[in-house]
């Protein structure tokens, strides 16, 4: 296969964690045996940013103590925001976004009105009250200094896109039905761009043609299938792997400070010992023992 691209993206929102490095390790290998490039993109536009060079400089510490490497020019998210701003442009002057004005905790009492269940990886789903405000009474709102999210409404994604497929390289191909997800939020005040859209822009741009992330992302590639559809962004091949689990089965989180690969190296393991433990937890159901 010529021209693989890959990618690692992390979100340098603390330590990286060995879930991080299985992840990079899998986009590093898979362009390793088509002898294509692998990327590196940092995802740090929703990172504090007092802390966000803290946490950057010691990512690439930690790559470097694992001797990660990776090809090209780094991609870093925060440096880009005028780009996902003309996105997001193009997309309002499709008449495929609409301000939000809820709360969290309006939302929550909505949903609870209408008595859902929340979905199983995105959580609960926008019932998409402000989709019914009137445009003057949107755009007064606007003028008036009301706090707005811009949500993306998926049944007008639905109808100008169809249920475009992708392909996952454990799954096969999958149809994307966008209304499935709901509107979800592309930007707000304190977040000008979302993970959804700046993701699919950067890979895009970075000519990633292998996606390479964990399974918790599976349900979220249904959203970026649709913006790809939407901004006519060429679709990469999805490959989402397991993630790494504790010993009762539960899936390692980030805030789990004794997992950092910063903390395992103080406490005195080499970089071939944590290889060596990722090794054996993938041929041990992906349960992490160290
Ligand atoms: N930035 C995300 C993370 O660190 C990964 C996003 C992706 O691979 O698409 O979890």
């Amino acid at each position: 296969m010529p021209g693989v691209v890959t990618r690692f993206a992390p979100t340098p929102s603390g330590p990286l964690h060995v879930g991080h490095l299985l992840a990079a390790l899998q986009a590093r290998r898979l362009a390793d045996v088509h002898g294509g490039a692998c990327l590196l993109r940092i995802e740090d536009i929703d990172i504090t940013r007092s802390r966000r060079h803290e946490w950057v400089d010691l990512m690439y510490e930690d790559l470097a103590w694992l001797g990660l490497h990776f090809d090209g020019e780094v991609m870093v998210q925060s440096n880009r925001f005028d780009v996902y701003a003309a996105a997001l442009a193009r997309l309002k002057a499709m008449g495929l976004l609409y301000p939000c004005f809820c709360t969290r905790a309006e939302i929550k009492a909505q949903i609870a009105e209408m008595g859902r269940a929340p979905h199983a990886t995105l959580g609960y789903l926008y019932p998409g009250t402000c989709k019914h405000l009137s445009a003057d009474e949107a755009e007064a709102r606007i003028a008036r200094g009301d706090a707005h999210a811009w949500r993306l409404d998926m049944e007008r994604v639905q109808d100008l896109i169809g249920t475009p497929l992708w392909c996952d390289m454990h799954k096969g191909v999958q149809r994307c039905v966008p209304t499935v997800y709901g509107d979800v939020i592309l930007a707000r005040k304190e977040m000008p761009a979302s993970y959804h859209l700046a993701v699919v822009i950067d890979d895009a741009e970075q000519g990633v043609t292998h996606v390479t992330r964990g399974e918790d992302l599976f349900d979220a590639t249904n959203i970026h299938r649709a913006l790809q559809a939407v901004l006519a962004l060429p679709v990469p091949t999805y490959c989402h792997h397991g993630l790494l689990k504790d010993n009762a089965g539960k899936r390692l989180a980030k805030r789990d400070g004794a997992r950092s690969l910063a903390s395992l190296r103080a406490a005195g393991y080499s970089a071939q010992d944590v290889r060596d433990s990722l090794q054996q937890a993938l041929l041990n159901g992906g349960i992490w023992k160290v």
